[in-house]
């Protein structure tokens, strides 16, 4: 496999285009908004000139890196000569239902379609295309080129050989593979989210503090982030929506999303990305301080 398509070039299509190209693999990047592509390349170089200064890689696979890069507005053209696509298009189902509808269409029919979607239903996605057997989760972990988690999800008919490709494409990104089936949530999101809702929960039923919260979960359970702190870095949104998957995907009380959650999300504070969530976000400072409305 050689030539590679990602559809999305946010946060996480930036990512997997980066650890495709430094991996050697062609890489076209495809996004609706030619400004965020822009954004996109100036990033992965920012994130190379990282590893540089770690010592991790040098100017010239940097450059080499960069030039395996091509961006794409359209994705008929983008994919037309893709052996694998990997999806990581804006969190939305019929979003994703629809792009996987395009990618039916317009990538060579061998071609193995993934989704790095969080919660969505891959099974689902894949019976929007004539191709389910070649249709997978390859869900990343943010940042993509310093985590080495890759879930890799099973949908109802993903065929073997297709998972067997994506273990091993994923030990070629210098990634650990852990292969699990498709049910709400996967696995990394319906362990750590009820963790994430209890914490919340904790803090509405006035048990602990923030602070209090997240330094037993930092100190006590080695766990480099705190709860709380995770969900404003994970979004309150993206929080919340997943929840709500589980909720509604297994029909089990314990996955109701906390109350305090849900007025949070209303109110706009989402955390790092509206600048307040359990903490506040000040651009340029690195002190996490507790929002005033939890003192
Ligand atoms: P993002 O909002 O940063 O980026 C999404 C990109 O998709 C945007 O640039 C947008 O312009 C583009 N897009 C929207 N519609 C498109 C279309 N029709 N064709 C091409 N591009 C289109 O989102 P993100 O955080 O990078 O998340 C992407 C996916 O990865 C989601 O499914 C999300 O659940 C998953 N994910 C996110 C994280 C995370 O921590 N952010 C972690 C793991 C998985």
């Amino acid at each position: 496999m050689k030539h590679i398509a990602v559809i999305g070039a946010g946060t996480m299509g930036n990512g997997i285009a980066h650890v495709f190209a430094q991996a050697g693999f062609i890489v076209n990047l495809v996004d609706v908004n030619a400004g965020q592509l822009e954004k996109a390349i100036q990033q992965i170089a920012k994130n190379f000139d990282r590893q540089i200064a770690k010592g991790v890689v040098d100017e010239t696979q940097k450059s080499n890196a960069l030039q395996n890069i091509t961006t794409f507005t359209d994705i008929t053209t983008g994919v037309q000569n893709a052996e694998l696509v990997v999806e990581a298009a804006t969190e939305n189902a019929e979003l994703k239902l629809k792009i996987f509808k395009q990618l039916d269409e317009a990538a060579p029919k061998t071609a193995i379609l993934a989704s790095n979607t969080s919660s969505i239903s891959i099974t689902k996605i894949a019976a929007a295309t004539q191709r389910p057997d070649l249709v997978i989760g390859m869900h990343f972990m943010n940042p993509v080129p310093v985590m080495k988690l890759v879930e890799i999800i099973n949908g109802y008919a993903t065929k073997q050989e297709v998972t067997d490709t994506i273990v091993a494409l994923s030990k070629q990104l210098n990634k650990v593979p852990c292969v699990v089936n498709d049910y709400p949530g996967f696995i990394a999101n319906k362990i750590l989210m009820p963790m994430i809702n209890e914490a919340i929960y904790s803090l509405y039923e006035g048990i602990a503090g923030v602070e209090e919260i997240d330094t037993i979960m930092k100190l006590g359970m080695a766990h480099p982030m705190g709860p709380l702190q995770l969900a404003d870095f994970i979004g309150l949104d993206v929080c919340l929506s997943i929840l709500n998957v589980l909720h509604n995907g297994f029909g089990n009380p314990k996955y109701a999303p906390c109350p305090l959650l849900v007025n949070m999300v209303m109110a706009g504070k989402l955390g790092v990305k509206s600048g307040e969530g359990f903490y506040e976000y000040i651009a340029g400072s690195k002190d996490l301080k507790v929002s005033n409305r939890f003192k």
